[in-house]
């Protein structure tokens, strides 16, 4: 293992390296703690769509982690600072409990299209909607492209089928804001003041979070919890800076290697 860069940053995501669900993946907590007594900047980066930042956290909390609200980067966080960049005014099509992110971002007379996962916007009426505003010159921002989810019931359509079939029926193309986008690590990376070859992240998944990370010169060390599953370490080409079978463990090894 290439030792000896500095280490000044860690990128943690969340669902399947922390928790899983309402379950706190063995050791989290306590190997948190001992990552919050370094001197390293944190922060949180996941591709949620479904609720705003403040439900995030009290969710989180509720499980025991501490955490605050301005250590979280989301794919929401991203797709907003991808609006007001660009001066774009959006039809919403989130779910209510994500929509409070964007209390502030302006919306009347919309000139652009902002969609993450919301089955109660993924009907004809809206979809049509967003279809003209589209065919007049709008912007279309996807949170992320999703093709499906897991949910109690079963599998579950994501939002990357609507952003398909809008890119369809009006030939523009939607800027993607999530994980594994360069851009998502790269204004996380802001928030934070952080520099890629200083940053280590971790994550379960081996194309949004290390793929993307290592993308953009980070280290990504890969768990083998939430979605890991035999081989992805080999798999997609991609070769994570170090593999560990869980959160504690990954702790461990930065510590060490400071
Ligand atoms: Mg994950």
């Amino acid at each position: 293992m290439a030792a000896g860069k500095r280490i000044s940053c860690i990128l943690i995501d969340l669902s399947g390296t922390l928790h899983v669900e309402n379950q706190v993946i063995a050791g989290s907590i306590e190997a948190l703690d001992r990552l919050r007594r370094t001197n390293l900047k944190l922060r949180f980066v996941t591709n949620t769509t479904k609720e705003s930042k403040r439900l995030l956290v009290d969710r989180l909390n509720n499980l025991g982690f501490g955490v605050r609200t301005e250590e979280i980067f989301t794919s929401l966080t991203a797709a907003k600072i991808m609006v007001l960049k660009n001066n774009i005014r959006p039809m919403l099509m989130l779910q209510p409990e994500a929509r409070e992110d964007f209390q502030d971002v302006p919306t009347s007379n919309p000139n652009g299209v902002l969609v993450g996962l919301s089955p109660d916007s993924f009907n004809y009426q809206t979809m049509n909607e967003a279809f003209r505003i589209l065919g007049n010159a709008g912007s279309l921002i996807a949170v992320h492209k999703g093709r499906y989810y897991k949910t109690l019931e079963g599998l579950s359509l994501g939002p990357g089928p609507f952003v398909s079939a809008l890119e369809y029926a009006t030939g523009v193309e939607a800027k993607v804001v999530g994980k594994p986008q360069s851009n998502f690590f790269q204004s996380a990376l802001e928030s934070v003041d952080g520099l890629a070859d200083e940053t280590i992240m971790i994550g379960d998944d081996i194309r949004d979070d290390i793929g993307g990370a290592q993308a953009i010169g980070m280290r990504g060390i890969l768990v083998k919890t939430g979605k890991y599953r035999e081989g992805d370490e080999s798999a997609h080409g991609i070769k994570p800076f170090a593999v560990c079978d869980k959160f504690v463990d990954a702790v461990d090894m930065i510590i060490e290697l400071l």
